[in-house]
């Protein structure tokens, strides 16, 4: 009770609440959800990564020491997948990477309201109310949308709270916010203005289930097997009587004939050079229609002879507006044949289908049937098939906003790029695409969106657009105006996004503040699905529509400064362990959520760091992440070890100052052999995972981490410093190995932080015992290396270490082969250069320990019948009376040998092939030279073994 009332009291007095205070008495078993719950809730609550608008002029010139990340606005109805959990994995550690090491940083959440999908779905739950959205009408709908907006909207939102991800939630955002809808407007009013956009009847992909136009990027593309039917269209003479001729056509889609206006050929194909000039008739319509002629018409496909459907197929379309034909739209918006049909009309389109061929067959018009694999479009949010038809949409006219965000990805003649790609073959892809980009149809007959700002005057029928809902027409001042019923397309205000959140249009002098700190984004992490779609559509929008907002110091804004982000780095695909591509049809979907639930956030956020590298897919193999959970538990099981000892310290009276850590421990010269090591050990992993992040190795840097923390400070540096703290006995020497321990330790934790927050942040705590210096480890400094100030006493330290770890892994081997008892220690005989033998010697404990070895006998010759090992440094032996097998022996020395001889003669060929040797890098070559000299040496002292057996027996 005593002890809880000072906690508290010292939480008053450093204003930390008390749920903060961490005992170090940690739980024997380290579990990750037992401790997640907690610090997500509490990193949240205080508000630990909000970066508040920075005072007027503090961010002058902080480009680099800054970092902004826009979050890819998941869809309001989404719930986290594991590509989500990727991507917030590698923007959490960039971005918790550079908050530590003091940069100001910035990540921006939000959802987007994402128009088919979140309609969809709510009228789906009312039709189980048995009412449809027309019954409703649109007000009321949309009302209910919002409604479940508030209750169930974002949950990934939620997600990804619970899941650590450090964004300032203060930021958050929703496509449809008033914010956010008073930028969209404003986009579309200044393009209508600059005549940018424009209204026409165009073939769109149509959804006739969600009845509204979807793009070309939302149409996917299935092989389906299905018909080719031949159909005769009877030539007429100019009397209209039928002629006893035919053109055969084919068609995947019998049913548009409906809206043939023509039958195309080839001027030059000789097989129906008489028929130019030529009328036919339409079967089952009787509609008059002309043969024409197009080069378009491929002369070897089918019968040569083309139907032309203008209203229903984009390539006809292009031919009718050639050859000035009429447009007969003959299907109404949910797929069914209109009176344009006749006879047909009210029909559902398969059903027309079925009714024609039936028809066609009757009057003997239908040539013939074959079977035909074809491309059939679905549409994306329900697969219904997507059926191309001609309608009346809103447009942007994309060429010159297309000019400009080709030029920000280009390089310029200084050799600058404004924006830069990663990997850079994404960059080719984007240009590529952007050099060929259509106009964008950018309405949507839905109700959830921002509807356009249009009005339809009945009177003159013109058209008003404005930034204020007007009461009458801006042309004949008539009231009888009605607003467009369309609404964006979605990617309208997403394409906005890094403009709008931070305030465009409404930028003046008094709140430009968040848009001077942050705009341009430093970077965007995002997956390559989305490049079209989203990254496309933003650098357009960044590149149009930031130019016109002035500087902070009042001057023009170039290309450089309008770009929404300076660099696109486009993530990998995760698949399941197999490789495959992971799919809801398949059942291969891995559940983020169900893997945190059995191995906590960390174990899988490591996972997928360690796998991270630009440019390859990830094959999600869940024992991996078994393998970081252990990996999570060692660094526990460190940490409880560690605290023991704090314990068994204050018990002697010796108390370590928590005040000498929080930094970069140094050594000085008199430091011994283990403080020196690990130290520099610390330094240049440090080093190493700030390179690595730098070029968005992910990989690497967990693998650095990975094997300094559970390699050299685990396996061997606390295994050593056990030697060093005998409190009772040598309190200066263990009070200063603690405290190397302690620092080295806790720099360690920040280290791997951004990796794995939750544990990291838990065991930093209980470090400090309750009086931490800050609210969180992910405030603190990242360890930085000063790796350039120690050079050769640091290196030094490592190849003395290299010498003992060899040393002792070798004794442990041999002692193994030869079958000697685990726990039984016994001497050893060392045969080694003078200059080495003093460093064994002076650290004598070490091996002794760690080898389990009585004593360690120095050498010129060692003694033979002996369980032995060699290096190219050492030759050692283990004193162990046993009873030698020498068959065995012999087999065993001969396999060695075979093995050398192998390896030399791999490495022999490699040398002497002048194409690698010309390829390679010098290191790579210097390391074959090496391990080629240790490897003959190797071979020549088993080769010696084997003689010496042959000769003593
Ligand atoms: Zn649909
Ligand atoms: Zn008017």
């Amino acid at each position: 009770m005593l002890e809880t009332s000072l906690r508290e009291g010292l939480a008053q007095i450093i204003g930390v609440s008390t749920t903060t205070l961490m005992p170090h008495d940690l739980p024997k078993a380290y579990d990750p959800a037992a401790i997640e719950d907690h610090w997500a809730e509490y990193w949240v609550r205080e508000k630990l990564f909000a970066q508040p608008t920075p005072a007027r002029d503090a961010n002058q010139g902080l480009d680099g020491q800054s970092l902004t990340i826009l979050l890819p606005p998941p869809n309001v109805t989404g719930n986290l997948h594991m590509g989500h959990m990727f991507e917030h994995t590698e923007s959490d550690i960039l971005i918790r990477w550079r908050r530590m090491r003091g940069d100001q940083v910035l990540w921006v959440p939000g959802t987007d309201h994402a128009g088919i999908a979140t309609q969809m779905l709510v009228e789906r739950q009312i039709a189980s109310e048995g009412v449809t959205r027309q019954q409703m009408g649109r007000e009321a709908f949309v009302e209910r949308v919002w409604q479940w907006r508030q209750h169930y909207g974002g949950a990934i939102l939620g997600q990804m709270k619970r899941l650590g991800a450090s964004v300032d939630w203060s930021r958050e955002y929703f496509t449809m916010d008033e914010k956010l809808s008073v930028a969209v407007r404003e986009a579309f009013v200044r393009l209508h203005e600059q005549n940018l956009i424009y209204r026409g009847a165009y073939i769109v992909n149509w959804c006739p289930r969600c009845q509204t136009a979807i793009s070309d990027l939302e149409v996917v593309h299935e092989e389906q097997k299905g018909h080719l039917w031949e159909i005769r269209y009877p030539v007429i003479d100019t009397d209209g009587k039928d002629t006893g001729e035919f053109i055969t056509v084919a068609t995947t889609r019998p049913e548009t004939m409906l809206g043939d206006v023509a039958v195309a050929i080839h001027p030059e194909d000789e097989r129906y050079l008489q028929l130019h000039g030529k009328k036919l008739r339409l079967p089952l319509v009787s509609r008059v229609i002309p043969i024409i002629l197009d080069e378009w018409v491929s002369r070897d496909f089918g019968t040569g002879a083309v139907k032309v459907t203008p209203a229903h197929d984009p390539n006809d379309f292009a031919i009718g507006e050639r050859h000035h034909l009429p447009s007969i739209n003959v299907m109404d918006a949910e797929g069914r044949i209109n009176a344009e049909g006749g006879a047909y009309a009210g029909l559902d389109r398969y059903a027309a289908r079925k009714k024609i061929v039936a028809d066609l067959e009757a009057q003997g018009l239908l040539a013939g049937i074959k079977d035909h694999t074809n491309n059939v479009g679905h549409c994306d949010r329900c697969k219904t098939t997507v059926e191309p038809r001609l309608s009346t949409q809103w447009f942007i006219k994309i060429q010159p906003l297309a000019d400009k965000a080709i030029a920000a990805v280009k390089q310029d003649a200084q050799g600058n790029k404004a924006i830069r790609i990663v990997p850079d073959q994404y960059e080719k892809v984007y240009l590529e695409w952007m050099e060929n980009i259509h106009d964008w149809c950018i309405s949507r007959q839905l109700w959830w969106g921002h509807r356009i700002p249009a009005w339809h005057c009945s009177a003159c029928h013109k058209i008003t657009v404005a930034r204020v809902d007007p009461a009458v027409c801006a042309h004949c001042g008539s009231e009888k105006i009605t607003q467009e019923t369309d609404v964006l397309d979605t990617w309208f205000s997403s394409g906005l996004l890094p403009v709008s959140v931070f305030g465009w249009p409404n930028i003046t002098a008094e709140n430009r503040g968040d848009f001077d700190a942050f705009y341009p984004t430093s970077l965007l992490v995002t997956g390559f699905d989305i490049l079209f779609f989203w990254v496309a559509r933003m650098i357009m929008f960044g590149c149009w529509f930031a130019a016109d907002v002035p500087m902070p110091n009042g001057s023009a804004r170039s290309l450089t400064d309008s770009v929404p982000f300076r660099e696109v780095y486009i993530h990998a695909l995760i698949r399941d362990a197999n490789r495959e591509k992971m799919s809801k049809t398949k059942g291969n979907v891995v559940d983020p959520i169900e893997i945190v639930k059995t191995y906590g956030t960390d174990a899988v956020r490591f996972t997928l760091a360690s796998m991270a590298s630009p440019g390859t897919d990830i094959a999600f193999n869940v024992a991996r992440t078994e393998g970081y959970r252990a990996f999570a538990n060692k660094i526990w099981n460190a940490a409880r070890f560690l605290f023991m000892n704090v314990d068994r310290a204050a018990e002697a009276g010796i108390k370590v100052d928590l005040n000498t850590l929080g930094g970069m421990p140094i050594f000085d010269e008199n430091a011994s052999l283990d403080t020196r090591w690990i130290i520099t050990e610390l330094h240049t992993a440090a080093q190493l995972v700030s390179e690595e992040l730098q070029t968005y190795r992910f990989d690497k840097a967990a693998s650095t981490i990975y094997q300094f923390f559970w390699g050299s400070f685990c396996d061997w540096y606390l295994e050593i410093v056990k030697l060093r703290l005998n409190f009772e006995t040598d309190k200066d020497g263990s009070k200063a190995a603690l405290t190397t321990l302690l620092q080295v330790f806790e720099a360690s934790l920040r280290l791997l932080s951004p990796f794995m927050p939750f544990l990291t942040e838990e065991i930093w705590h209980a470090v400090y015992d309750g009086a931490s210096p800050a609210k969180s480890i992910a405030l603190t400094p990242y360890p930085q290396s000063g790796y350039d100030a120690h050079t050769e006493r640091d290196l030094n330290a490592l190849v003395e270490m290299q010498l003992l770890q060899e040393l002792i892994s070798i004794v442990r081997a041999t002692r193994k082969d030869a079958g000697v008892e685990e726990k039984a220690a016994i001497p050893i005989e060392v045969r080694i250069a003078a200059a080495n033998r003093a460093l064994i010697e002076a650290n004598a404990a070490i091996v002794e320990k760690l080898a389990r070895v009585s004593e360690i006998r120095f050498v010129a010759e060692l003694s033979s019948g002996l369980p032995k090992s060699s290096t190219s440094t050492f030759d050692v032996a283990v004193v162990y009376e046993r009873t030698v097998d020498v068959a065995a022996e012999r087999e065993r020395l001969a396999k060695e040998i075979a093995k050398y001889e192998k390896g030399l003669l791999s490495a022999e060929r490699q040398l002497e092939n002048e194409g690698f040797r010309a390829k390679a890098p010098a290191h790579v070559i210097e390391g074959l030279v090496k391990q080629e000299a240790e490897t003959r040496l190797l071979l020549e002292k088993a080769r010696a073994a084997l003689d010496n057996l042959n000769k003593g027996r």
